[in-house]
């Protein structure tokens, strides 16, 4: 089982929350923003994929009615849960690169377009 710690003061990060989070996430403790590194979500979709690949062969071999449809949706669902259940146990956490800073509300006047302007619609 991948640990799933914050690597800033070492809170573990349930996996599920990991999972459906891996994009933007923090730390329920510091706050620290994390993401899965991405060499895990690589693997994840892999496997999602060989899944799904694996499922479409298998259910291809079935001479239903349904026969042109369902490997397609099979190998649909076998992606649709596998990736997101192999991205829980490798997940690894690390810290996310470069929070997009929001634009500061009172920068210093460095423009300096105009004195007393702190009534204006805001930024
Ligand atoms: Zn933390």
């Amino acid at each position: 089982m991948a640990v799933r710690i914050c690597p800033h003061c070492k809170t573990e990060i349930s996996a599920p929350e990991a999972a459906a989070r891996s994009n933007d996430m923090e730390c329920p403790k510091c706050g620290t923003r994390l993401e899965v590194a991405p060499g895990s979500r690589t693997i994840s979709t892999l496997c999602g994929l060989a899944a799904g690949a694996i499922t479409w062969h298998l259910s291809s071999g079935s001479t239903s009615d349904l026969g042109a449809v369902l490997p397609t949706l099979y190998a649909f669902l076998a992606f649709g849960i596998v990736s997101p259940l192999v991205l829980m146990f490798t997940a690894n956490l690390r810290n996310a690169p470069a929070a997009p800073v929001p634009e500061p509300a009172h920068a210093p006047a460095s423009a300096g377009h105009g004195p007393g302007d702190h009534g204006g619609g805001h930024h």
